[in-house]
């Protein structure tokens, strides 16, 4: 099968390509605009394949994703691309909704137009799979229950907003045009890969460089996390088996502070290293409107697609830093961005 991915230089998008090329026949046609974000060098042990395509395009761009599409001919259509920290949308919301409001609209437009183009049986067994978040939900007590796909959006943020701006629209064009969609929305990721501006990647890199480890406000904010390995293994899941039209949540079920998670980090490459990180650790001023938790229930992805996490928190933990220890050059190639 044909997979046209976009944003996949990006972290989760890169990780679900090495897939794709590495673990199974199918073909790759990875559209990424390269932001600051964007590193081709996360995908170099699959750039050689023969099955692996690139192309330098803003999903805002209709006309070349237009012939990007007439050309590739994608079965499965993965949309990762998006600008995702939280942070930078605070500072500079208009990139958010250019790319993740009008780069999804235009997404979506192309894919209309493209549907309509194809045979019975190839509309058919069309996909566009919409990559989402836990955020769109907004923060929870530590009392309530993880959300459901039936929960109410209530986005925070400026990014949050724009992933739920996003979702509506896929959700219309299922609705009114048929487009054949599934939503997956995630808890948050980590593993190699992962841009140094966050949470655990950032720890690991400033204990190692001997900074500050910031800490927003008291560091009591939860967040529940997930390898991205086995992120990627239920994006695919989603991607073959998820029911047209259906949302389906992604969870690792590890809920943990960040406070928590930053002096795990310190304890780990303590261990490695024989020094002493906890030191470095420095509060700062809490982020704007902060969300205090994100959870989500996963049960409808477990119950009917059979997916399950393999990944144990601490061990993916440390397999993470292990990376982030042995692969200078990655780090290196960050700076010419
Ligand atoms: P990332 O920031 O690492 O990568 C985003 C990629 O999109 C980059 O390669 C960038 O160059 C590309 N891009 C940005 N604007 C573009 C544009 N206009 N046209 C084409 N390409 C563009 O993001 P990530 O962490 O890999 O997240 C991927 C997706 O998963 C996002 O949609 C995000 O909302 C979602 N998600 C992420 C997490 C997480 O913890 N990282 C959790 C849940 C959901």
């Amino acid at each position: 099968m044909k997979f046209l991915i976009t944003g996949g230089a990006g972290f989760i998008g890169s990780a679900m390509i090495r897939f794709l090329i590495n673990q199974t026949n199918h073909c790759v046609l990875n559209i990424d605009k390269l932001t600051y974000a964007g590193n081709l060098n996360s995908l170099s042990d699959v750039v050689h394949s023969p099955r692996y395509q690139f192309s330098a395009t803003d999903i805002c761009n209709h006309t070349a994703l237009t012939n990007l599409f007439n050309e590739f001919k994608p079965n499965i259509v993965m949309h990762f691309a998006a600008e995702t920290h939280v942070d930078r949308s605070i500072d500079t919301p208009s990139i958010f909704i250019e790319t993740n409001i009008v780069g999804t609209y235009t997404l979506l437009e192309v894919i209309r137009n493209y549907c309509q183009q194809l045979s019975y049986v190839d509309q058919q067994n069309f996909r566009f799979h919409h990559i989402s978040t836990d955020e769109v939900y907004g923060d929870l007590l530590p009392t309530m229950s993880p959300c459901t796909e039936q929960s109410a959006y209530s986005p925070s943020s400026p990014y949050s907003a724009s992933k739920a701006s996003a979702d509506h629209l896929v959700r219309a064009w299922f609705r009114t045009y048929d487009i054949p969609v599934v939503i997956s929305h995630c808890t948050n990721n980590f593993g190699p890969y992962q841009h140094p501006e966050k949470l655990i990647p950032l720890t690991i890199l400033n204990a190692l460089n001997n900074k500050p480890i910031p800490v927003y406000g008291n560091g009591k904010q939860v967040r529940d996390w997930l390898y991205v390995t086995d992120h990627v293994d239920a994006l695919y899941t989603v991607a073959n088996s998820g029911r047209i039209g259906e949302t389906y949540h992604i969870s690792g079920y590890n809920e943990y502070q960040n406070i928590e998670v930053i002096h795990t980090i310190c304890d780990i490459l303590s261990e490695i290293k024989s020094e002493n990180y906890t030191n470095l650790i420095t509060y700062t001023t809490d982020r704007q409107g902060h969300d205090f938790r994100y959870a989500l229930d996963a049960s409808k992805i477990e119950s009917e697609l059979n997916w399950k996490p393999k990944e144990s928190f601490h061990s993916a933990l440390y397999k993470t830093i292990t990376w982030y220890l042995n692969n200078q050059q990655w780090i290196n190639s960050l700076a010419h961005k």
